[in-house]
């Protein structure tokens, strides 16, 4: 049985620093429930009858953010679903917050509501996170967003909104700062050695 508040991990970083891989391996190891905020934009993008289809695709190819109303929404939806249907309470929050808005947002909706443990980031080179986003692209990711145009604005944002927000992590001592140029297998030793050290992460299974 899950027992006290859900505990969450903030992974951010730049785009194609490899948060989507990473997080894959941690939820084998660690019984973590990955929720990337940019797929579930994607799939509400795709749901039927979404109001918000336009305006998120809008924003994905600008590499802009989503006002944080409809991300911490389908975020709260789906932590909420893993609750009850599963019992799960350690979350992997993928690529959020972003920027101002998505963290006041957040922080007024689901602070109460949730423990904070950490925030893992993936730093990484502006060259890497590109050469890593045209080859996904290349390679058929299906992204609207993994072309030269859309990644160029999407480090943009990342520099200029998503870095302080990581500065503010920081202030706070919640940064676990993983060095994500390294090959895949290198970068989640790393990770491990984070959450190995974290008390409230637990060993594996569900909890
Ligand atoms: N996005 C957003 N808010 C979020 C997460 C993602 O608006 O909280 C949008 C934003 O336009 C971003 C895109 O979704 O550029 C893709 O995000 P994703 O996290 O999938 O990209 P990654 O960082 O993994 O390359
Ligand atoms: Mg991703």
């Amino acid at each position: 049985m899950a027992s006290g508040k859900p505990k969450v991990v903030f992974v951010l970083g730049g785009p194609g620093a490899g948060k989507g891989t990473q997080c894959q391996r941690i939820v084998e190891k660690y019984g973590f429930v990955h929720l990337s905020a940019g797929d579930l934009l994607r799939e509400e993008r795709a749901r039927e009858g979404s109001e918000y289809g336009e305006q998120i695709e809008y924003h994905i190819r600008n590499g802009s953010i989503v006002p944080v109303k409809v991300t911490c929404s389908l975020l709260e939806n789906a932590m909420n679903h893993n609750i009850k249907q599963f019992g799960k309470n350690k979350f992997l929050i993928d690529g959020f917050p972003r920027n101002q808005d998505n963290l006041d947002g957040w922080n007024e909706q689901m602070s109460d509501k949730t423990e904070i443990l950490f925030v893992l980031f993936f730093n990484c080179s502006e060259d890497i996170c590109t050469e890593r986003c045209l080859g996904r692209g290349k390679s058929g990711s299906g992204r609207s967003d993994d072309n030269a145009e859309s990644v160029k604005k999407r480090i943009n944002t990342y520099n200029n909104d998503s870095l302080p927000i990581i500065e503010h992590f920081k202030e706070l001592n919640l940064v676990r700062e993983i060095d994500a140029s390294l090959s895949a297998d290198e970068v989640f030793a790393k990770v491990q050695q984070v959450f190995n050290e974290c008390s409230a992460v637990g060993a594996g299974g569900d909890q």
